[in-house]
Parts: C-alpha cells; sequence; structure tokens
C-alpha cells in the first residue's frame, strides 16, 4: 500500500512484526552474526543481501534511508555521516580523474569548496553555471568528458529557485543525470524527481533532524537515468568491477545499480558512514517534519513582510515574496511553500549587518540553519569568509547579507526580537 507523506513521516520505513518493538530500535552494533561461514561469504560476493559490518549497513540506517526513500518516491536510497559526505559520493560515484561537472554558481558554501578545490585535487573539474541563464547559455558549460549537473533545489544561502525542468532537460540533452539537492524545501515542498531530477542529495543535518541533534546526509536514486544506454560514459556501473569478482551493477542490481555501487564500493572504501544513534535521531526529526516545514514558511513569510516595509532594512529576499525574482518559480515547483530560510541586508552595509546580529536577543547567531529555533549567520564574515569580493558575488552572498533561519516559535516574538535589533543598525 502507498500512503500519503505525512503518513510517510510518521510510519514509514519501520514495519515492526508480531512481538517486535513499537519504535525503531537502535542497532548499536558494529558487526552481525551467520552461522556458516559459506552464508557469510555469499554477503563479502554480493550474491546474498545482508548486514555483516556497520560500515557497509546497518538496520537502523537503512530503515530511515526507507523513509526518505519512499518521502521523495525513489526507489534506493543510502544514508552517509553528513550532507557533504552525501554530496562527494554521489559526484564520485559516477565521476573520476579526468571527467568534468557542471554546478549552479551559487550553492552551499561547502559544496563548492568541495567540488572546485578539493575534487579538483583529485583530477574532477568543474565548471560553475548561472542558474538563471538561459538554456543556450548553460549549454555553453558542458564537454564531452561532462558526467553530472549538480543543483540545489533551493539555495543555500542564496534562496535561488531550480528551474528544475530546465535544468533536467539539459543534462538529458547532454546524456547525463541531474543531481539536486533538496535540503532546504525537503520532499514535503519540493519532490525533484517528479520534475525531471535524476538523483537527489540531502543534509539531514537541516530540517529532516530539525532540532540541530545529528549531522547526518543521504542519497536518494530516482530509478530512471540510463547508465546501460550511456555505457561510454559511465563504465564504473556498466563494467566488472574486479572487486567483486567481476559484477556488473547495472547488470546484477538493475535499478538499485547507482546505490549499490555507491554503498558496497565507495562507502566500503571510503567509510563516510552514519552511527546508528544519528538515525535514530533524524528519524525522530522525521517523524513531523510535515508538521515542521508548512509552520517555517508561514513564520518566513510574515517575517520576509513585516523586513520588507521596515525602514531600516536596504532589501529582502524571499522567493514567498511577490518581489522577488523567484516568486514565479517557487510557486510551480513549490506551491505550498518553500523554507524557513530568508536573506536580507540591513541598511549600512557590513557594518550594519554586524550591528544588528549583535544586539539580537531571542535569536542566536549560530552556524546552522534550518532547526526549530530561529537563528541568524552573516556568510561574508562566517561561512564564505574565505572568499574574495568577486568570489562572494558570484555565490550570490552580498557583504551586507544576513542569512536568516526563521524556527518555529511564535511569529510575533520573531519579529518583536528582529525589530529592537534593527533598531542598532
Ligand atoms: C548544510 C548543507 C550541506 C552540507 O551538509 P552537512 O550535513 O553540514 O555536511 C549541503 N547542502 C546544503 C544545501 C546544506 O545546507
Amino acid at each position: 500500500m502507498s500512503y500519503q507523506k505525512e503518513t510517510i513521516c510518521v510510519q514509514g520505513g519501520w514495519q515492526p512484526g508480531n512481538g517486535e518493538p513499537r519504535v525503531l530500535p537502535i542497532y548499536q552494533s558494529t558487526t552481525f552474526k551467520y552461522s556458516t561461514s559459506e552464508e557469510m561469504g555469499k554477503l563479502f560476493d554480493l550474491e546474498k543481501d545482508g548486514y555483516f559490518y556497520s560500515r557497509l549497513q546497518n538496520p537502523t540506517n537503512d530503515v530511515v534511508a526507507q523513509k526518505i526513500c519512499d518521502l521523495e518516491g525513489g526507489v534506493a536510497a543510502m544514508l552517509t555521516s553528513s550532507g557533504q559526505a552525501a554530496t562527494m559520493f554521489a559526484v564520485t560515484n559516477i565521476c573520476e580523474a579526468g571527467d568534468h561537472i557542471v554546478c549552479a554558481a551559487k550553492v552551499y558554501g561547502g559544496t563548492s569548496n568541495l567540488l572546485a578545490v578539493t575534487l579538483k585535487r583529485f583530477g574532477i573539474e568543474v565548471t560553475l553555471v548561472d542558474q538563471d541563464d538561459p538554456k543556450e547559455e548553460l549549454a555553453k558549460g558542458f564537454r564531452p568528458n561532462t558526467k553530472a549537473v549538480f543543483a540545489e533545489t533551493v539555495s543555500n544561502p542564496a534562496g535561488v529557485i531550480l528551474d528544475i525542468e530546465k535544468f533536467a532537460a539539459l543534462a538529458h540533452e547532454h546524456r547525463v543525470p541531474l543531481i539536486c539537492d533538496n535540503t532546504f524545501a525537503t520532499p514535503i515542498h519540493c519532490r525533484p524527481f517528479e520534475f525531471g531530477a535524476d538523483i537527489v542529495t540531502h543534509s539531514t543535518t537541516k530540517y529532516m533532524d530539525g532540532h540541530a541533534m545529528a549531522l547526518g546526509g543521504c542519497i536518494v536514486d530516482s530509478g530512471n537515468f540510463d547508465w546501460d544506454g550511456n555505457k561510454d560514459k559511465y563504465p564504473g556501473l556498466t563494467t566488472p568491477d574486479e572487486s567483486y569478482h567481476g559484477v556488473v551493477y547495472t547488470e546484477r542490481f538493475g535499478k538499485k545499480a547507482y546505490i549499490t555501487k555507491a554503498t558496497v564500493q565507495l562507502m566500503r572504501d571510503m567509510g563516510a558512514c552514519q552511527s546508528p544513534q544519528n538515525a535514530f535521531l533524524t528519524n525522530i526529526g522525521l517523524e513531523t517534519l510535515h508538521l515542521r516545514m508548512p509552520r517555517h514558511y508561514e513564520n518566513a513569510l510574515k517575517v520576509a513582510q513585516f523586513l520588507e516595509n521596515h525602514e531600516k532594512v536596504a532589501w529582502v529576499e524571499f522567493s514567498g515574496l511577490k518581489s522577488s525574482k523567484y516568486y514565479e518559480l517557487a510557486q510551480k515547483y513549490m506551491p505550498n511553500g518553500t523554507c524557513g530560510v530568508l536573506s536580507f541586508g540591513p541598511k549600512g552595509g557590513k557594518e550594519g549587518a554586524m550591528r544588528f546580529t549583535n544586539a539580537l536577543k531571542m535569536i542566536a547567531i549560530v552556524t546552522h540553519v534550518a532547526d526549530a529555533r530561529s537563528c541568524v549567520l552573516h556568510p561574508a564574515s562566517h561561512t564564505h569568509r574565505q572568499l574574495n569580493e568577486e568570489q562572494l558575488l558570484e555565490a550570490g552572498v552580498l557583504p551586507d547579507l544576513i542569512r536568516l533561519s526563521v524556527g518555529i516559535e511564535n511569529v510575533d516574538d520573531i519579529i518583536a526580537d528582529l525589530d529592537q535589533a534593527l533598531q542598532a543598525v
């Protein structure tokens, strides 16, 4: 039976049998027991499905991955230790030295560092493109060795809404998959597979956990990309893996090839696995995701409207505002709302921004977004401080930009705190 997303949030994944715990248990075990050597041997040859070591798979983690998979409408999913690890694995599962990816310029700072600095050292090159450019212009970013397109459905921190259909068409015309980081919208407000994305990644650290308790990441595969039809580009999935006696992932695992390879090869070798304790905490967060997301959005919209009319505020960017250039795209792809994160610039530039954040009382300065508590960050002096002026602008980060993550407190209290702090500007 298939359920609506609210039901999947509460009950998805864990299906206890008779006499089993009602609540998802934490399988706090690194290892799993077998009665014969032969049985365990089959697991190592991928001839049988089963648990043997928690670096590769753990039952608690798999239940949570299944819940996120069902929320996104995918065919297979895996958890990772963090959102960064999810991005790393999603890309390197299909790219190697000598390959190239196209990435939206306005993405999370950690993602641009990973792709443009660290993966470059691994021999993978990236071309950053402006996600608002027309298709013909974007097409110029592709090369014969391009293996994937990467973009965020709602970008962090700039709040750019991705034209998912435009990006999916572009990727598919170049015979590569579109990987979407759907952290900010969550599947409650956007399901990228419905618009042609092939793979979705998450930092579950944000709204999915929602309480700022557990780092985590997730990769979900739609099962729709035709790896076999593009064999020349994806030998890792379509030719024998000698580390498993010549298994060909697409032949043996069909639509689950991509996630299986990421699990049994990348996770085996690189080990960025999530602890079952964190998966358990993330699952508690997921149980209320469908209640929290609409409230985050509702509060953020009221705050954005308040800021838009405030004399001490120079500009506000929130795709829920009619004044936003992303209003139409947000209505199309996220008609029920986006998320609780907005950005704005207090008057007085970078100095004004710092005076404002220092004057806040309830809203805290933290390097985090997207949990129940309202918080702010000044990217130019925190997350993006390694970038120069030009790189800041390319990443969509103005010197006065305040990233405000609106929580689920009473919105009048949030507005009162903002109002008194703005008086200090
Ligand atoms: C936070 C974040 C990440 C990285 O996630 P971590 O869990 O902190 O490693 C990736 N993408 C987006 C959009 C994020 O907001």
